[in-house]
């Protein structure tokens, strides 16, 4: 399909973001899938190719560019084990809170070494007790003098065990309901700060997801990002840009799907004819190709929306939902074509097939996208 929202600039950015998959990634994909996780240094390589905080502003060492080049690298590293989401997490993400709402003093703390990738960063949310209800958080931040004392766990937090900084959602005030959670920048060489080891998943085997446990952590104050109590508001600010971000690598890692499909269905033969001549692979090719143009043409919508900061959070839940339940449908459908082959380890479309669960699940699951989209139904 013919894309008229990336420049030539960003073209080139794409074939560079292509060449470093292809050099750093793909070779060491499975070592990393045995794992749980891959190695720190993907990131200060990352760092050095250019690839980190695109967004982040020349003040603080980043290229200042636009969030497209992010798009670019979510859509790259799609058909790769959803590989662009944990550069994102940390390039666009974490970064955005620091740039958006903390002070100067953290933003030259964290910033340059964040583009730089000698720094990992991490956003912890979800706890062992629950995710979908971020109001509930227990995890909590005492005032002690000049440090909150921070105490509880954090579970399924991407990036955990290989990061440097990590923002943790907190109750500062155990009375207040939404207006009770804070932000808090927390080095994770801090006394009392462990992690987890890399937890094992079924699929995004080579992503790292770990868990956070705080015992009594002192965190000096001015590690608050923002004020106190805003915590709630700011995450409900990002959270649109974050939930397209799903939406992106989606429509981009159905799409490979769909490629990897039909040059498999050339190739393969059954009953002396190639399975891409059957009707039946035709018409459901036709089918995932139409939906996908669907998806592809209302993701580019809302990312020209949210260049133009116009972007809002109902069409961000539609795209999250209905994008991360388009890439099942075609994944799935692209596992079928390929027959017993798609069903064994180690091919692309079964990893895609896998990989592609967790989409409907993190970054607040389909139903809450969907509980969000229906409080505002003019009824
Ligand atoms: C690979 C991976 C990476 C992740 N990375 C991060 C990360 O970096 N940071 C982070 O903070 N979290 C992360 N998460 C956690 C993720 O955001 C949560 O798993 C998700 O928000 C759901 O929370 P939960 O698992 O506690 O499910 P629960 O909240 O227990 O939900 C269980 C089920 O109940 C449904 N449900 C809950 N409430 C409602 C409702 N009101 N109406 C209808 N149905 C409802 C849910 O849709 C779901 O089907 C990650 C998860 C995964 C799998």
């Amino acid at each position: 399909m013919q894309r008229d929202l990336f420049s030539p600039e960003h073209e080139l950015f794409r074939d560079a973001v292509r060449r470093f998959l292809a050099g750093e990634v793909a070779p060491r994909i499975e070592q990393w899938e045995a794992r749980g996780t891959f190695d720190h240094d993907l990131f200060t390589k990352a760092g050095r190719a250019g690839l980190l905080c695109p967004t982040v502003s020349e003040s603080y060492g980043g290229p200042g560019a636009d969030l497209l080049y992010s798009a670019v690298v979510l859509e790259e590293g799609a058909f790769l084990g959803n590989f662009g989401l944990s550069l994102t997490m940390h390039s666009e993400i974490v970064t955005n809170y620091f740039q958006h709402y903390a002070s100067e003093d953290l933003k030259r703390r964290w910033l340059p070494r964040m583009v730089t990738g000698e720094c990992v960063g991490a956003l912890a949310m979800t706890e062992p007790g629950g995710g979908s209800d971020v109001k509930s958080v227990r995890t909590n931040a005492v005032r002690d003098g000049d440090c909150y004392v921070l105490s509880g766990a954090k579970t399924f937090i991407s990036n955990a065990s290989v990061s440097d900084v990590v923002i943790v959602v907190a109750r500062t005030d155990p009375s207040a309901g939404a207006r009770g959670i804070s932000l808090l920048a927390v080095d994770t060489r801090l006394s009392g700060v462990s992690k987890g080891q890399p937890l094992t998943k079924i699929g995004l085997k080579a992503q790292d997801t770990g868990e956070f446990f705080f015992e009594r952590v002192r965190v000096p104050v001015d590690h608050l990002i923002g004020e106190e109590g805003r915590g709630f508001a700011y995450l409900m600010q990002e959270l649109p840009w974050e939930r397209l971000q799903i939406a992106v690598s989606a429509v981009a890692a159905a799409e490979g799907a769909y490629r990897a499909t039909v040059d498999y269905v050339r190739e393969r033969r059954a009953f002396g004819q190639a399975v891409a001549d059957f009707q039946t692979t035709r018409f459901l090719l036709a089918e995932l190709k139409t939906e996908i143009r669907i998806g592809r043409t209302f993701v580019d919508d809302c990312l020209r929306r949210h260049l133009a900061g116009q972007l809002d959070a109902q069409a961000a839940s539609m795209a999250k939902y209905w994008c991360s339940d388009l890439q099942g449908r075609v994944v799935d459908a692209c596992v079928q074509l390929h027959g017993g082959y798609g069903f064994m380890a180690g091919q692309a479309i079964a990893r895609a097939w896998v990989d592609a669960r967790a989409q409907r699940i993190y970054g607040g699951t389909n139903e809450i996208m969907k509980e969000l989209i229906s409080r505002d139904l003019d009824l």
